[in-house]
């Protein structure tokens, strides 16, 4: 019988209505997936966190260790499975994705909208999809089952509060679609690794998002810039990756900080669409800036953090930032 590991973080799926408001409930979950019987031809082995969080307590040391625990693992299992909040399960999806480098299985992360407690809940269909999609031997990479959709992780972002329609990711098709029959889309699929399984645990580095708003943030990011110790930065700009070029304050602490050492990544903060050379307003290379293309904030933030915590040179982590390294962004 195929094995899948199942590392439960916490999040909805598994909360149950309190006086305090929605809250994770220890060996819930667990109770709540033996009576699962449309999936008893795969054998699930449950490890639940202690403690328990709401994703938005999500942090380094909890991402050290599901890449810990799947490191432990990998060999005995077909695939894994993070039960997840939905609130940073972008974020968790996309540091996976860069930090198992070499990941020759699938790793779905999963949640809900209304937790498993409920009648209605989404949990259900979300769960046995990332069961499903856990136990294909030709998927290599890390994705989200959501609402009938199978996403790569590091394009998803959570789009809704309030609708099962939790996550999307605009610039990059599904990977699958649950339906009456399930359509895999194996063509957009990684390739299988040609390396070794060989993940990388995140270590701790100074990385800032800072989103540019007219008349609002500019001086705020002039300041920021002049002062802050920062190993890098994401700037989250306008249209195509434009900024006010005619402010030379702002251009002139934007190259003092590269002058400084500090890695910026330009990404657009429109949801759809990527940083181009289309305007004198994005040609920010001439700044020492490095392109993010169409990378998402949590994909940008994730990617830089990994590559940090391998110990590359800056130079080397500048040029794989507009690099394509595991489906995160299409190249020029
Ligand atoms: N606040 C919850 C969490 O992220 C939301 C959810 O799971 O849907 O843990």
């Amino acid at each position: 019988m195929d094995k899948i590991l199942v590392l439960y973080t916490g999040g909805t799926i598994g909360m149950d209505y309190t006086l305090q408001g929605l809250m994770p409930v220890s060996g819930l979950f667990r109770s709540q997936i033996d009576t699962l019987d449309s999936i008893k031809d795969v054998e699930l082995d449950l490890i639940e966190y202690e403690p328990l969080i709401d994703s938005s307590d999500i942090g380094l040391e909890h991402w050290q260790r599901i890449v810990q625990d799947i490191a432990d693992n990998y060999d005995n299992y077909k695939g894994f499975i993070i039960i997840h909040g939905t609130d940073t399960m972008a974020y968790t999806a996309s540091i996976l994705a860069f930090a198992l480098r070499g990941l020759g299985k699938p790793v779905i992360l999963t949640g809900s909208q209304l937790p498993l407690v409920h009648r209605r809940s989404d949990g259900w269909n979300n769960l046995i999809d990332a069961v499903v999609a856990a136990d294909r031997s030709d998927l290599n990479e890390v994705a989200i089952s959501f609402n009938n959709k199978l996403l790569r992780g590091c394009r998803a972002q959570k789009v809704s509060t309030y609708r099962f329609f939790g996550f999307d990711s605009v610039d990059e098709e599904p990977l699958a679609e649950f339906g009456i029959h399930i359509n895999w889309f194996t063509k957009r699929w990684l390739r299988a690794n040609r390396f070794n399984f060989a993940p990388i645990i995140p270590k701790e580095a100074k990385i800032l998002d800072l989103s540019m708003r007219p008349g609002f943030t500019t001086d705020f990011i002039i300041e920021t810039l002049n002062n802050v110790e920062m190993d890098a930065l994401v700037l989250q700009t306008y249209g195509s990756g434009n900024i006010p070029i005619s402010n030379s304050r702002l251009l002139s602490s934007l190259r003092n900080a590269v002058e400084r050492g500090v890695i910026i990544v330009n990404i657009t903060q429109v949801i759809e669409g990527r940083v181009s050379n289309d305007y004198a307003s994005s040609c920010l290379h001439d700044l020492g800036i490095i392109s993010g293309c169409d990378m998402t904030i949590e994909a940008a933030l994730a990617k830089l953090q990994i590559l940090m915590s391998t110990g590359m040179s800056k130079k080397n982590i500048k040029a794989a930032i507009s690099q394509n390294l595991v489906g995160e962004l299409t190249e020029a």
